[in-house]
């Protein structure tokens, strides 16, 4: 009998952000360089693959890799240093967005990208290059690095900034963890006068105006994203809430000491100063099918009807999911997955009406959608585009797992018809063939011959790589 290299203590059944996806994996939670290199040795000598882990929030097979390794780098999560005169911090790569706002708020600082909630670590935001509501302002997470550190399988380790070793730099950063481990970064960091933003939100009836008011509103304001009824059609088809956000001026705030404080800004613990909030996702889980989501969908229309303006905390304003626990719970044993695709300002009015029609003729609509204004950027596997995204979350059960497959590859045809590009933290579905049409044949080879550059054994592998660039 042979012995396995690895104990079966550490093997793990890890699973998506949304729990539709599960593998098994031998998991380690290094806490600095020597023990990922050790790692890589082993690897190496028993012919397995290695995939970079940070806190698993993303919604495909990014950070999943059956039968190998996981390395969760969660436990590197020093901050290196912080400058509050200039905004200047250098992390390790396991902080997550949390512990980051949390520690240069007080000094007058915010992180310049958030995803839509403050669970991601900063490696994890690196290796898919994540944008926030202000991506046609302010670009995605990669444009405010200033220096990084990462360890290659080769063992060597590098410092890449944009203009030092640039190509690996803005392939590094978007490249899903594939060429090789981020270990520090220092990024600089936005200034702010107030804990606080003006926001806006109002109803928009249909796509038409949904699409409009998100392009007026983005070079007014710091922030904007869409909520999308995808259960409404005909005249209503599209409709849905806009919230934009402002940063104070200084001096606005009369009390910026106080609302800069943490305390300030963290998201109460109870709804309705009563139910504990752990508890809501078990309030939910009842109205996660089609008719629950149209009478929830309509009810917040129409609660919308009139036009809000009110202050409202960073962490209140950014990390609204956050402030459910477990929410994607709701969705029940066999989850959810989401569907995110960005399209040319051109041609997204046709997409997104062909997408949502779709959806609903299939009876298979989105349970929530989320629109946003993007820019494009110059990372190698880069998801942006000179228009918009539309996020659609999808409720999956053993019964419609084909179904929806299928759907969501017909909805790839719309999008690459429409010239639009693919999400490598969300879509599940992504086929070699579309990865390389929006990609295009030139960015995949480049991206190929850094991988041969970087990791020659092709040591680090994810499910989500195997799936998509396996076979390219
Ligand atoms: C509720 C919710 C809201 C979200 N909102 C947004 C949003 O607004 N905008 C957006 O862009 N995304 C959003 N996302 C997606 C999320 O931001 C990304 O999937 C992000 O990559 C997750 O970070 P993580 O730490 O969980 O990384 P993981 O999901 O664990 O890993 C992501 C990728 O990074 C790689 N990686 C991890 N660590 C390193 C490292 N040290 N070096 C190199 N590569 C590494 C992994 O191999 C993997 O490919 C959201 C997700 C959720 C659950």
């Amino acid at each position: 009998m042979t012995t396995h290299p690895f104990p079966f203590e550490r093997l793990r059944t890890l699973d998506n952000f949304g729990h539709s996806l599960k593998a098994q994996s031998y998991l380690y939670r290094p806490t600095n360089v020597e023990q990922i290199m050790e790692v890589f040795k082993t690897a190496k000598q028993h012919g397995l693959t290695v995939t970079l882990r940070g806190a698993g929030r993303s919604y495909n097979d990014a950070a999943l890799n059956g039968g190998g390794i996981v390395l969760d780098i969660q436990d590197m999560h020093r901050i290196i240093s912080w400058n509050p005169e200039t905004g200047l911090i250098t992390c390790e790569p396991g902080v997550t967005l949390q512990k980051l706002w949390q520690h240069i708020l007080p000094d007058g600082w915010w992180p310049p990208v958030v995803s839509g909630t403050m669970m991601t670590t900063l490696g994890g935001c690196l290796g898919m290059n994540i944008h926030g509501k202000n991506n046609f302002k302010l670009g995605t997470f990669g444009e405010h690095v200033v220096e990084l550190k990462a360890l290659l399988p080769t063992g060597a380790e590098v410092t890449c900034s944009p203009n030092l070793n640039g190509e690996l730099f803005h392939a590094i950063i978007s490249g899903m963890g594939m060429l090789g481990v981020i270990t520090s970064v220092t990024m600089q960091m936005k200034h702010v006068y107030s804990g606080l933003l003006h926001v806006r939100a109002w109803n928009v009836p249909n796509l038409e105006v949904h699409i409009q008011e998100l392009l007026d509103s983005a070079p007014i304001d710091d922030y904007t994203v869409g909520w999308l009824d995808s259960t409404a059609s005909g005249k209503g088809l599209g409709r849905g809430q806009l919230h934009t956000a402002k940063y104070y001026k200084e001096g606005e705030d009369p009390e910026p000491k106080k609302t800069m404080q943490v305390a300030y800004q963290t998201l109460p613990a109870t709804m309705f100063g009563v139910f504990p909030k752990s508890i809501i996702h078990y309030f939910m889980a009842p109205f996660m099918i089609n008719p629950g989501v149209w009478l929830i969908n309509t009810a917040k229309y129409f609660a919308g009807m009139k036009d809000k303006t009110y202050p409202q905390s960073h962490a209140g304003f950014h990390f609204l999911l956050d402030y459910v626990p477990d929410w994607e719970l709701a969705y029940g044993k066999t989850g959810l997955l989401q569907y995110q695709s960005f399209i040319p300002k051109e041609t997204v009015h046709d997409a997104w009406r062909e997408i949502l029609t779709l959806t609903q003729k299939r009876g298979l609509p989105s349970y929530l959608g989320v629109t946003k204004r993007h820019r494009p950027d110059k990372f190698l596997l880069s998801h942006a585009v000179d228009g918009f995204s539309l996020a659609l979350d999808f409720k999956v059960t053993n019964g419609n797992r084909a179904k929806l497959s299928a759907m969501l590859q017909e909805l790839d045809q719309i999008v690459l018809e429409a010239g639009g590009r693919f999400y490598f933290a969300k879509n599940s579905e992504t086929s070699p063939e579309t990865a390389k049409r929006f990609l295009g044949e030139e960015t995949v080879e480049r991206f190929k011959a850094l991988k041969k550059r970087t990791d020659p054994n092709n040591l680090l592998e994810s499910d989500l790589y195997r799936r998509v660039f396996g076979e390219l």
